[in-house]
């Protein structure tokens, strides 16, 4: 795994899904409903337990669900790393089970979400998913057990690497 092999993987659907401007992140997610011919509904939930975003795939639609208690640029964060999800073809969470997990695929919706709200001009993205916590954790250990708190520097050093080719 590397940061470069990343950003190339999800480079292809960063071009095809560029972010409007104005920058509105309902619309975007709209938009990317419509030219993929299946809605995306997005709901604000009262997540507790440290649960941030779900997506939850159905016959005719996608779901979201992510926590509305927190900032727009997080809820923002939120939506598009379950919009990275949709959009690389993993597989959702069963309506009656656990959400599956894998290391690469939270790495692809993470910098997806990453290079997106960058293009869209927003540059003040926190994370507080846990299952992003552990990605971050893979990538940068000892930054992150330097501090039991949300890992804002690793993620300004994701950032930073995602975006130092631009
Ligand atoms: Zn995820």
């Amino acid at each position: 795994m590397s940061i470069a092999q990343l950003r190339r993987e999800i480079a292809p659907l960063v071009a095809l899904y560029a972010p409007p401007k104005p920058w509105d992140v309902a619309s975007y997610v709209e938009a990317i409903g419509r030219s993929r011919d299946r809605p995306i509904y997005l709901l604000p939930t009262d997540t507790k337990g440290g649960v941030c975003g779900l997506w939850m795939p159905t016959a005719q639609a996608d779901y979201i669900a992510y926590e509305r208690h927190t900032s727009p640029a997080h809820s923002e964060h939120i939506i598009l790393h379950e919009v990275g999800h949709i959009l690389c073809d993993h597989p959702g969470r069963p309506a009656d089970g656990p959400a599956p997990h894998n290391d690469w695929h939270e790495q692809q919706a993470e910098a997806f979400a990453t290079e997106i709200l960058l293009r869209a001009g927003r540059s003040t993205v926190v994370s507080f998913d846990p299952a992003v916590d552990r990605v971050l954790t893979a990538l940068d250990p000892g930054d992150h057990l330097a501090a039991d708190h949300p890992p804002v520097r690793a993620r300004r050093r994701l950032l930073h690497l995602l975006w130092a080719g631009h």
